[in-house]
C-alpha cells in the first residue's frame, strides 16, 4: 500500500473515531433522557390507576353518606346494596368518631381483617372530610377510606388492591424491576413481588397531588442498559456515518495534490530552489572568466527540476522577485570567496525583465549585492531579449542606475529576441550574448555566421563584449572565435553545476595560458 493511501485512511479513521466517540455520548445521553421519560410516563400511569381506585372508593361512599349513617337494619341494607353494585369495594363500615368499627355491611369480613388503625394514623386527603389507610387483611392489603358522617360517626370503605394493576412494567425490565404503591408515610400498599433491594438501584418516586400515595420504582441498573438502546444504535450508526463522511471529506482537503503555485510557496519556503553555475571561459586561453548563476529546483525525492518549469509561473504570479533575490544571496554567499579571490571572476544572474523594472529593484540589488560582501562589478545581470521591454525608456533609466553601481548588464538570447536592434542601441548594456541557435547552425548554415559576425561589429562599436552560449563543440568554439567572439559557454565546457561541484571544477580549471582539458559533469 502507498503512503497516500495510508495517510488517507488514518485521516478518515481520525475523524471516524471522533465522531463514533461524539456518538457513543450522546447516544448514551439521548438513552437517559428517553428512559427518564419512560419510567416517568410508567409511574404515571401506575399512579393513576392508585387514584382512580382511591376516587372508587370515595364515590362508593358518597351515597351512603347522604343516607342516614346508622348501624340500623334498614341502613345497612341500603350499604349492603352499595357494596354489592361497587365490585371493588369488599366492605363498607360504619366507624366512630376515632374510627373504631360500629358495624359492617358484613360483618364476617371483620374476621379477615389482622389489624384496625385509629384515627391518628390515617392520613389526610386533600378532599379534607375524608382519611385514607392500610387495611392489612389476611388475604392481603386493602385501601381504607373514612368520610365523616357526622361529629359522632363516619363511613369506612374497604377497596380491594390489585397488585397485578401494578405490573406495567416493559418485558425487558420486567423481572428486574420493582414497582410498590405506597401511602405518603412509606406504608406499603401493594408491590409486584419481593424485592432485594440493592444500592446500585435506579430509584423513582412519583407522588400524587390529590392522594397521599405514591409510586416508587426501582430498576436494576444492568436491565435497565438494555432498555431503549435503538436510539443509542441509530445515533452511533449516524455518526459513523457522519465520520466516515467528514473523514473521506477531511482528507481529500488535506491530502488533495497542491496546484503548482502552492508547491512553488512550498518549495521556496523550504529552501529547495538553489543555485546552479555553468562557467564562462575565455575561447582562446580556455581559462574560466565567470560564471552564470542558473535556478534548479531540487525536490525532496531528489529530482531536479528545470527552470523552465517554473520561472515563467513565479514571474506571472509576483514571485520572481522574492526568487530572484533568494537565489543571488544564495550564489554569490557560495562563490563569494572565489569571487574575492579572483577579482576578474563575474558572475552573471538572470533577471527576469519584469522584475527589472519594479520600483524598489535597485535598492533591492544594492542591498542584496552588499549583504553578501561582493563587489557590484564582479556581478553582470542578464536580461532576456525573449521578451520585450514594454517600457524600453524605463528599462534603460534602470540599466543606467545600476551602472552607476557599478553592475554589469548583459543582454541575454540576442538574435532571437521580439527587440532587435533599436533595444540593443537603447539599452546601453556591456554584453550581448549570442543565442544558442546561432551556435548549432554557425558551422552548418553560412547565413547564421554572417548573422554573429554583424553582432561582434555591432557590439564592438558599441564597446561590448560578446558572449557566445550553448557551445557544444570544440568546432563551435573555433568557428566563435574566428567570427570574433571572445568568451563562451556550453556543454563542450562544463554542465551547470551544483556549488560543491562548481568549485571543485575551478579548482581544476586554474587559470593558465593553455587551454585545459575539458570537463563534462553532469
Ligand atoms: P539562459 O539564461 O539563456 O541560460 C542558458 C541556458 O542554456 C541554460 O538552461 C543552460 O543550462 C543551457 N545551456 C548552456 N549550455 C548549453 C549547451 O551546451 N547545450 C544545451 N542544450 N543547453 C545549454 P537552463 O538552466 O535550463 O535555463 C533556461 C532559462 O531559464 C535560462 O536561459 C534563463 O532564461 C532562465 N533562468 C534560469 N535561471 C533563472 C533565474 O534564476 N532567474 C530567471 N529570471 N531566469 C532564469
Ligand atoms: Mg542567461
Ligand atoms: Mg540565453
Amino acid at each position: 500500500m502507498r503512503w497516500p493511501r495510508l495517510s488517507h485512511l488514518a485521516i478518515v479513521a481520525a475523524v471516524l473515531a471522533g465522531c463514533v466517540g461524539a456518538g457513543d455520548l450522546a447516544g448514551r445521553y439521548l438513552i437517559e433522557i428517553r428512559q427518564a421519560q419512560h419510567i416517568d410516563e410508567l409511574s404515571q400511569i401506575a399512579l393513576r390507576r392508585a387514584e382512580d381506585t382511591a376516587r372508587y372508593g370515595l364515590r362508593a361512599l358518597a351515597d351512603v353518606t347522604n343516607a342516614s349513617a346508622d348501624c340500623d337494619a334498614a341502613t345497612m341494607q341500603g350499604v349492603r346494596l352499595h357494596v354489592y353494585r361497587h365490585s371493588l369495594v369488599k366492605d363498607i363500615r360504619v366507624v366512630s368518631r376515632d374510627a373504631s368499627v360500629l358495624c359492617s355491611a358484613f360483618s364476617e369480613t371483620l374476621e379477615f381483617d389482622k389489624g384496625w388503625v385509629t384515627r391518628d394514623e390515617m392520613l389526610d386527603m386533600q378532599d379534607a372530610n375524608a382519611l385514607m389507610f392500610r387495611v392489612e387483611q389476611f388475604y392481603g392489603t386493602a385501601l381504607g377510606i373514612m368520610v365523616d358522617k357526622s361529629p359522632e360517626l363516619g363511613v369506612v370503605a374497604i377497596v380491594g388492591l390489585n397488585d397485578s394493576n401494578f405490573d406495567i412494567m416493559p418485558d425487558t425490565l420486567r423481572g428486574a424491576s420493582q414497582v410498590e404503591l405506597r401511602l405518603a408515610n412509606g406504608i406499603r400498599l401493594a408491590s409486584t413481588g419481593e424485592w432485594t433491594e440493592a444500592a446500585t438501584d435506579v430509584r423513582h418516586v412519583q407522588r400524587s397531588a390529590s392522594f397521599p400515595l405514591e409510586i416508587s420504582m426501582r430498576i436494576r441498573p444492568e436491565a435497565l442498559a438494555q432498555w431503549d438502546r435503538e436510539t443509542y444504535w441509530a445515533t452511533v450508526g449516524l455518526a459513523a456515518l457522519l465520520g466516515m463522511i467528514f473523514g473521506w471529506l477531511a482528507a481529500r482537503a488535506l491530502l488533495r495534490p497542491l496546484t503548482p503555485l502552492e508547491e512553488l510557496d512550498r518549495g521556496i519556503a523550504a529552501g529547495e530552489i538553489r543555485p546552479y553555475f555553468q562557467p564562462l571561459f575565455d575561447l582562446a586561453s580556455g581559462n574560466i572568466v565567470g560564471a552564470e548563476l542558473l535556478a534548479r529546483w531540487i525536490k525532496p525525492d531528489g529530482t531536479v527540476v528545470a527552470p523552465n518549469r517554473f520561472i515563467e509561473l513565479a514571474e506571472e504570479s509576483g514571485r520572481i522577485g522574492e526568487l530572484t533575490w533568494h537565489l543571488m544571496r544564495a550564489g554569490l554567499g557560495e562563490l563569494r570567496e572565489l569571487m574575492s579571490a579572483d577579482k576578474r571572476f563575474k558572475l552573471s544572474v538572470n533577471i527576469s525583465p519584469r522584475h527589472f523594472v519594479t520600483p524598489d529593484f535597485v535598492p533591492s540589488l544594492r542591498a542584496v549585492v552588499h549583504g553578501c560582501g561582493v563587489a557590484t562589478r564582479q556581478v553582470t545581470l542578464e536580461l532576456t531579449e525573449r521578451e520585450s521591454f514594454e517600457d524600453a525608456a524605463r528599462a534603460a533609466e534602470i540599466v543606467a542606475a545600476v551602472h552607476e553601481l557599478g553592475f554589469k548588464v548583459a543582454l541575454d538570447d540576442v538574435g532571437i529576441g521580439h527587440s532587435g536592434l533599436s533595444q540593443i542601441q537603447r539599452l546601453r548594456a556591456d554584453v550581448l550574448k549570442v543565442d544558442k541557435f546561432f551556435v548549432d547552425t554557425l558551422c552548418r548554415d553560412d547565413s547564421a555566421r554572417i548573422m554573429v559576425e554583424t553582432l561582434v561589429r555591432l557590439a564592438a562599436e558599441m564597446n561590448m563584449d560578446v558572449v557566445a552560449e550553448g557551445i557544444e563543440s570544440d568546432e563551435q568554439s573555433r568557428a566563435l572565435a574566428q567570427c570574433g567572439v571572445t568568451t563562451g559557454q556550453g556543454y563542450v565546457m562544463s554542465r551547470p553545476l551544483a556549488p560543491d561541484a562548481f568549485r571543485s571544477f575551478m579548482r581544476e580549471h586554474p587559470a593558465k595560458a593553455e587551454r585545459p582539458a575539458r570537463h563534462r559533469a553532469a
